[in-house]
């Protein structure tokens, strides 16, 4: 009888504990990837992340058809169509590696009821995250709300080496399944995903590669520099850690023994490691607060009067705000379907503080815009920059765009790439161009309001502004 895996999160065949444990049973192996929009509370997958999941699937079938086997694709709702197959295959046990938000959870329990009460075994593993999210907790036996004392305990436990899966393949006869093309995972007409494949390579090999290059490049000098968006500075593997391409743990790994061999820093290595705790704090919050996504983690926020503003909405979505670092930021979302950390915090710090829009409106748009939509680090983060959540940014904390531009891209290399009308101003004027003389803006070519706007919103007063909602809460 086989061992059927369930591919979800997990788009890898490198240390995959589920699909290694199957293989060790020495069972022949059915290997299923299941397309569920359909359960209740399963969240809408945005449009990069459909993208994202059409070619990463693409690489993981192709990568199973080179070892003799075949990825077997189906759709609907988890609880009619696994039992169904792990019935007819006649499968001795189901294996799959964890997720973590409350409607997922809730699929995979009724799924394993469903199988156990028909006689087929479940085995379930922790594949995605260096600790489930119940094993770290504080003195008292509750859940950390604070990333310092969360990083500190969580890396004191213990890790799972990454498997070097060696044992050979056996596939069992693969039952019917869809076509990927059916799908439509991918856009067609207008096909909007040309600087998509342009900026990526899904699927593991795409990983593996992606931190190979971030080893001989970006990790040195990583602490310093990973404010940069300028520089090639960071790893950019979250959406491949997002669908499971990648273990984190063989990332850690690969960078640890960079460091052993002598060929990275300690402290470059350490603020990488420190990063990849942020994700594992953010999903320890979607498991222990799963309202994450929708409510306010400090419900004083309740009571926030936002402004709602379509217009500015609208300017900041398609980086035409007059903050030139905001508008690189969101086309190179627009573009490239990822943008850099530094920059996230400060287009949604103008979204939410200078706009005064909810930060739900924010991240329903990275959501659908972002190769890493992540359903914990997108709302954890977007939260952590609006002051409501866990461990967040003070409310009072309202970056300036202007100087976060001058700091942050000091020759103004990335406002240059994604602000191509202002590319000819000098790099002292680049960040404020209504700033510039005429004569200036006149010899770049820009014309304020024309082929550039004005600030949507002027920074002294929105900062006002948004001080004050922020205290009339505060007061309350
Ligand atoms: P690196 O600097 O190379 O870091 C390595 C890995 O560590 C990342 O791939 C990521 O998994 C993790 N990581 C790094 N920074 C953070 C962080 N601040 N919080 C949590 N994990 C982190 N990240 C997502 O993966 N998905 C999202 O949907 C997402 N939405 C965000 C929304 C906002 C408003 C903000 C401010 C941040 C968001 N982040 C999100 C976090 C962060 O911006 C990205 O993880 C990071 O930019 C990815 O680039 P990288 O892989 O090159 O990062």
């Amino acid at each position: 009888r086989p061992a059927l895996v369930w591919f979800r999160d997990d788009l890898r065949l490198d240390d995959n504990p589920a699909l290694d444990a199957a293989k060790a049973t020495g069972r022949p192996l059915v290997l299923v990837f299941l397309l569920d929009e359909q359960s209740e509370g399963i969240r809408p997958l945005g449009g990069a992340v459909r993208w994202w999941l059409g070619r990463s699937l693409a690489a993981l079938a192709a990568a199973i058809e080179a070892k003799g086997g075949e990825l077997v694709l189906r759709r609907g709702r988890a609880i009619d169509c696994i039992p169904d197959l792990a019935r007819d295959i006649g499968a001795q046990a189901v294996y799959w590696n964890r997720r973590y938000s409350a409607p997922e959870i809730a699929v995979d329990k009724a799924v394993k009821l469903a199988l156990t009460t028909g006689g087929i075994a479940v085995e379930s593993f922790g594949g995605n995250l260096l600790h489930e999210p119940w094993t770290v907790e504080t003195q008292s036996g509750g859940a950390f709300r604070v990333f310092t004392p969360f990083y500190r305990r969580a890396v004191t436990q213990a890790i799972r080496v990454p498997s070097r899966a060696a044992s050979q393949w056996r596939f069992g006869h693969p039952p019917d399944g869809e076509r990927r093309e059916e799908w439509a995972l991918e856009p067609t007409a207008p096909d909007w995903a040309g600087g998509l494949r342009q900026a990526w390579t899904p699927g593991e090999d795409g990983a593996l590669t992606a931190l190979a290059a971030f080893i001989d490049g970006g990790l040195d000098g990583y602490a310093d520099q990973r404010d940069r968006p300028d520089l090639p500075s960071t790893s950019r593997l979250s959406p491949h850690l997002r669908f499971g391409e990648i273990s984190p743990h063989r990332a850690l790994a690969a960078v640890r023994h960079a460091e052993a061999d002598g060929s990275a820093a300690p402290r470059d290595v350490g603020k990488f490691v420190s990063e990849v705790y942020w994700r594992e704090f953010s999903y320890n919050l979607l498991f222990h607060f799963p309202d994450i996504g929708h409510a306010n983690f400090n419900d004083r926020f309740d009571a926030f009067e936002w402004a709602s503003d379509g217009a500015l909405v609208r300017a900041w979505r398609r980086g035409l705000t007059g903050y030139p670092l905001v508008d690189a930021g969101m086309r190179q979302l627009w573009q490239t379907g990822w943008m850099h950390n530094r920059v996230r915090m400060v287009a949604a710090s103008f979204l939410i503080k200078h706009c005064l829009t909810d930060w739900r409106r924010g991240e329903e748009w990275f959501w659908d815009t972002l190769v890493d939509a992540d359903p914990a680090n997108n709302p954890a983060s977007w939260q952590w920059v609006a002051g409501s959540g866990a461990d967040a940014a003070p409310y009072f904390r309202v970056f300036n765009p202007v100087a976060q531009g001058e700091k942050f891209d000091p020759d103004g290399h990335y406002v240059r790439q994604f602000v191509p009308e202002l590319a000819a101003l000098p790099s002292s004027i680049l960040h404020k161009p209504w700033e510039a003389a005429p004569a200036v803006l006149r010899q770049a070519g820009v014309v304020l309001g024309e082929t550039y706007p004005r600030p949507v919103v002027d920074h002294a007063w929105a900062r006002q502004r948004a001080l004050d909602r922020f205290q009339r809460i505060r007061a309350e």
